[in-house]
């Protein structure tokens, strides 16, 4: 395989990247200065070295706990639960909520094997029994079909143990990603989210 083809392949195997954009991508690398290449190779093995989970939360962080959960100024009563940590940067750009996340790390979805074990849903019992005083669990999964489930799921684990489980309303569309929803419309889902 030539180097051509072998970076290419690499770019193809990016979510969302096609094989047309894939090539012209490595047109881009092949005519900008070697030190503008090492500078992408190292940002991506740099954020893939020292990245990682948070200890409490789930979401992606360099330090552990992650600033959010380790900020004085956040309410610990309620948690936001979300599928992704990309979730998160959309909500906090709305600035309607105070509180903490956990993050899923997916959704169920049994026909691709994601049963609860593969999802972070443990930790999430843990910390809304023992670490935290937690009044409410927000559920901000995805208004899809899996992340309907999911929340239906998590409301039958958790409202039994006293505490108020909300979701997030639905004004954002069926089938939509909270990753690509506006600030407005994700605002308006957190304040008028229901009781499940
Ligand atoms: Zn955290």
């Amino acid at each position: 395989m030539s180097l051509i083809e072998r970076l290419t392949d690499e770019f193809a195997r990016l979510p969302g990247i096609g094989r047309k954009t894939a090539l012209r991508l490595t047109y881009h690398v092949l005519r900008t200065p070697p030190q503008e290449a090492h500078r992408l190779a190292d940002a991506i093995i740099a954020a893939s070295e020292r990245v990682h989970a948070c200890s409490v939360c789930g979401s992606y962080t360099e330090a552990s706990p992650c600033s959010l959960c380790s900020s004085p100024r956040r309410d610990r009563s309620i948690i936001c639960v979300v599928e992704e940590g990309s979730d998160i940067a959309p909500i906090e750009n709305t600035g309607e909520f105070r509180g903490l996340y956990h993050v899923l790390g997916g959704r169920l979805s049994p026909l691709d094997g994601i049963g609860p074990a593969e999802l972070n849903i443990e930790s999430l019992l843990a910390r809304v029994r023992e670490a935290e005083p937690v009044r409410e669990v927000l559920l901000a999964t995805n208004p899809s079909v899996e992340g309907e489930a999911t929340a239906l799921y998590l409301h039958r684990l958790i409202a039994p143990l006293g505490i108020r489980v909300t979701r997030i309303a639905r004004g954002l569309p069926v089938g939509g990603d909270l990753e690509y929803a506006d600030g407005v419309t994700i605002a308006e889902a957190l304040q008028f989210r229901r009781e499940l």
